[in-house]
């Protein structure tokens, strides 16, 4: 067997466990192995790429240096890497994830560049389409044009949309008030156009003075698209741009006839692009609202009006009271859980209720976290059963005979004014309806808002009890009082 059919049965295994991580990665019992098998995919991919004709004669015209380098940069980054996924802390993988998106659009461009500079690319544009070929639907000159211009239009718009995303899931003050200039869209369409007549300039000259153009054209647009997003939007912009990162890297392996890259770079893109429209229907959202709109950006009402003399604070005693006497209790878990860190307390919490006989579920928001699916990940790890995690719309006509609801660090998705406000900035998305219930113990430190930026009217009402505290402490101590008594 040649070494080219041996590189191809490697990217074909690669591929294959690519394909069935995703499908193991789809269930939270079997997603760590499937992150495995991904990660085995992906070293077995690089390690074949390594005996690559260009690679090889490489070696042949310039000794072992080129792939000591190669070493060098896989070792630095996958030591980068490694470091990373140990250091950084669980809620803040969100925006890690922006970032690993972004730096692989930025790789896709790269590549895009360093292949327009190479003695190939110079031969191959000026060779340009044979008449055969040219008489094909897509010919190798065509494809390898379009390659090189969309890696590096999807590429920059990736990157710099990443980076503002990152911005926005760091909190950064810079990234707080989402950018509202009444031109944008004007802004916005004058690169789109600027971005496409650069992309003609690279197909018909391969210049590589308007590839830098497109790259600062297309990174300016990526910036100004991602700016104006705002905080409630960001599920479906996140998972957006994991879809661009997918769709730069297929580029990209076509631009170097790279087929495993072409796969993976695909299921990435479309598994994306699936993800895009499942949050955009958890959101209650169009795609083009969520892009162009400029929804979920202003607070509409101010904090004192809502709170002013409502406010009812509990005490941990009075807490345990309650919650002995509930038969059916919803635990609703939010980003402050994640912050607390309180996921083993919060099933201490449960076992104790449950010791007691009351019936303990939990109600699981789609863009609950910072991250989908941040909640499922959550709570497995503290081995709650799965079957007692219910989705919003089936745990919402529930809410009315629930005796009740504990919200721990959860601020946006259980906010009525979704419900009630069209004025409001996440007017339209479906809530866990709890405050239907008979009586809700909210958990959470002060009256600051969660990541919308909003007052909450359910903080007011009157069936709420508002717990002041630690996510983690308020759980430690409700369990102990409740098992005293
Ligand atoms: P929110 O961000 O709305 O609220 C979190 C609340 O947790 C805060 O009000 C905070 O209040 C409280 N909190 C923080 N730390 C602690 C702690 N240690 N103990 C107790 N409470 C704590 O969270 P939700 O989960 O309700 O909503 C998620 C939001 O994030 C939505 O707006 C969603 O659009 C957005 N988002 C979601 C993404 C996803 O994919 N899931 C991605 C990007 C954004 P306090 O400081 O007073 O304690």
């Amino acid at each position: 067997m040649s070494s080219q059919a041996w590189i191809n049965l490697a990217y074909l295994t690669a591929s294959m466990l690519f394909i069935v991580a995703f499908k193991q990665m789809s269930g939270p019992r079997t997603a760590v192995r499937g992150n495995l098998l991904g990660a085995a995919g992906m070293a077995i991919a690089i390690l074949a790429a390594c005996f690559e004709q260009p690679v090889v004669a490489s070696i042949g015209r310039h000794g072992i240096w080129p792939l000591l380098l190669l070493g060098l940069f896989a070792a630095a980054g996958g030591g980068i890497g490694a470091t990373m996924a140990r250091r950084w802390p669980m809620t803040g993988m969100p925006q890690m994830v922006a970032l690993l998106n972004g730096f692989g659009g930025a790789a896709s461009m790269l590549v895009a560049a360093a292949e327009l500079t190479s003695t190939r690319a110079v031969a191959r544009f000026a060779e340009g389409p044979s008449q055969a070929q040219a008489a094909a639907s897509l010919d190798p000159w065509t494809q390898f044009a379009v390659a090189i211009g969309l890696a590096c239009l999807i590429g920059s718009v990736t990157l710099t949309g990443s980076l503002v995303a990152f911005g926005k899931l760091q909190e950064l003050p810079q990234f707080k008030k989402p950018w509202m200039n009444p031109n944008r869209h004007w802004i916005n369409l004058g690169l789109a156009v600027a971005a496409v007549l650069l992309l003609w300039g690279v197909f018909s000259t391969s210049q590589l003075l308007f590839f830098m153009l497109l790259v600062v054209v297309a990174a300016t647009l990526g910036a100004t698209l991602t700016l104006p997003i705002g905080g409630a939007d960001m599920p479906v912009v996140i998972c957006l741009l994991n879809s661009y990162s997918g769709l730069a890297a297929a580029a990209a392996g076509f631009v170097i006839d790279n087929s495993v890259l072409v796969i993976a770079g695909s299921l990435v893109g479309a598994s994306g692009l699936i993800l895009t429209a499942i949050m955009c229907r958890a959101m209650n959202r169009s795609l083009t609202g969520v892009l162009f709109g400029g929804l979920g950006t202003t607070a509409s009402v101010a904090a004192d009006d809502v709170y002013e003399g409502k406010i009812k604070a509990a005490e941990t005693e009075e807490l345990a009271m309650v919650l002995e006497q509930a038969d059916r209790v919803v635990i609703v878990p939010g980003y402050g859980l994640a912050v607390a860190q309180a996921q083993h307390a919060v099933r201490e919490l449960s076992d104790v209720l449950e010791a007691r006989g009351t019936t303990v579920e939990y109600a699981i928001h789609p863009v609950a976290g910072r991250m989908p699916g941040h909640m499922n990940v959550l709570l497995a790890e503290a081995d709650i059963p799965y079957e007692k995690l219910r989705e919003m719309d089936d745990i919402n006509p529930t809410f009315p005979e629930t005796d009740v609801a504990i919200v721990i660090g959860a601020n946006d998705v259980v906010n009525p004014s979704a419900r009630t406000d069209p004025s409001s900035p996440i007017a339209g998305m479906p809530i866990l309806d709890v405050d239907k219930a008979q009586t809700v113990i909210v958990v959470k430190r002060s009256l600051s808002p969660g990541f919308a930026g909003i007052p909450n009217p359910l903080f007011a009402a009157d069936n709420t009890l508002m717990y002041f505290a630690d996510g983690k402490k308020a759980l430690i101590d409700l369990t102990a009082a409740i098992a005293q008594a």
